[in-house]
């Protein structure tokens, strides 16, 4: 760290300006064949603005070293997560087989990508999610008649066709989308698709499985009532970069990624890696990655990332932003003790 801070000192008087400060970025956030990406100025000033902490226009040793500490160690190794996503007989083949939905996609092709990356890049852990329902769950149009639907849902039992989206009655309502009955709770729908490698000591994750409630991310139930057990065991393993990839795109793979950046995870989405149901919402899913700083990729490009050769910008960002976040709380529990 020492010599780190030295090496960039340029003119030698003990603190690291913003000129020095962008030299340091320049070599953190670059490519395996050297090829630097760029830092727009606000992004730089922002991030030496956070780690400025007493906003002398400086970073001094002691500045540095939280800098270090918190910034770019992460950034240089990662704790790389590998998340496959809902990649079930029944959204490839079965009852909810995507290349019926509009975007007409056929979730039989992540399958290859995403064993190659199995086989040739090293994660820390892989994590394989199941949507894994009870017969009788919300989500199946089969039962439609089960609950009775609030007056504001914009279809009745009798008009309601697949894939629209229906009000229950509760407290609070349940706004829902009707999907046919799929991936039941130890179906052959419900396994993982036959050629999907399995690699050892995986972990599973399981949602899905309360009979009253949706769930899309494999963190949360759609109500935010319940939580499987991933984000605890991603906190145990210190994970810091989450790759999501899997079925479907626009729906849990969409809806995973967003939780994951909001909880703080520096997310990366893989794009040839994901399958979806409508195009439109497929961008939107992307534009929404895009925009809470994760990023998207081609699956060629994750074995470099996750060597921490290949460390992008938009990342280093996102990891600045919630040290920030974090420095704020800590102030504010301070004013209040
Ligand atoms: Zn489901």
């Amino acid at each position: 760290m020492d010599a780190c801070f030295s090496a960039f000192d340029k003119d030698g008087d003990g603190f690291l300006n913003i000129e020095e400060f962008d030299g340091i970025c320049k070599g953190l956030f670059r490519n395996d064949r050297g090829i630097v990406y760029s830092l727009d100025t606000n992004t730089l000033e922002h991030i030496f603005n956070i780690f400025d902490t007493k906003k002398d226009g400086l970073i001094d040793r002691q500045e540095f070293t939280m800098c270090w500490n918190k910034w770019i160690k992460t950034i240089i190794r990662p704790v790389n997560i590998f998340l496959i996503i809902d990649v079930q007989n029944d959204f490839i083949s079965g009852s909810l087989n995507i290349s019926n939905c509009s975007a007409q996609q056929n979730g039989l092709e992540v399958i290859e990508p995403i064993n190659r990356l199995l086989d040739t890049v090293n994660f820390d852990s892989v994590f394989y999610s199941y949507d894994w329902h009870p017969t009788d769950h919300i989500s199946f149009i089969e039962n439609l008649n089960l609950r009775p639907l609030d007056p504001s849902s914009p279809v009745n039992v009798e008009t309601a066709q697949l894939y629209d989206t229906v009000v229950f009655e509760g407290s609070p309502k349940i706004k829902q989308r009707l999907w046919p009955k799929h991936c039941v709770q130890d179906s052959w729908g419900a396994q993982l698709y036959k050629d999907l490698k399995v690699v050892d000591n995986a972990m599973k994750i399981y949602k899905g499985t309360i009979s009253d409630v949706d769930s899309y991310s494999v963190f949360w139930d759609n109500k935010k009532l319940t939580q499987t057990t991933l984000g605890t065991q991603l906190s145990q393993l210190n994970a810091t970069d989450i790759y999501v990839c899997g079925l479907a795109y626009d729906v849990c793979v969409g809806a995973t990624a967003a939780d994951a950046l909001s909880i703080g995870y520096r997310t990366i989405l893989i794009d040839d890696c994901c399958r979806g149901v409508n195009l439109n919402d497929i961008e939107k899913t992307k534009n929404s990655v895009i925009k809470n700083h994760g990023v998207i990729v081609q699956s060629n490009e994750v074995k470099t990332m996750v060597e921490g050769r290949d460390r992008r910008p938009e990342l280093g960002y996102k990891l600045a932003l919630e040290i920030e976040k974090s420095m704020k709380k800590d102030i504010e529990k301070d004013k209040f003790n």
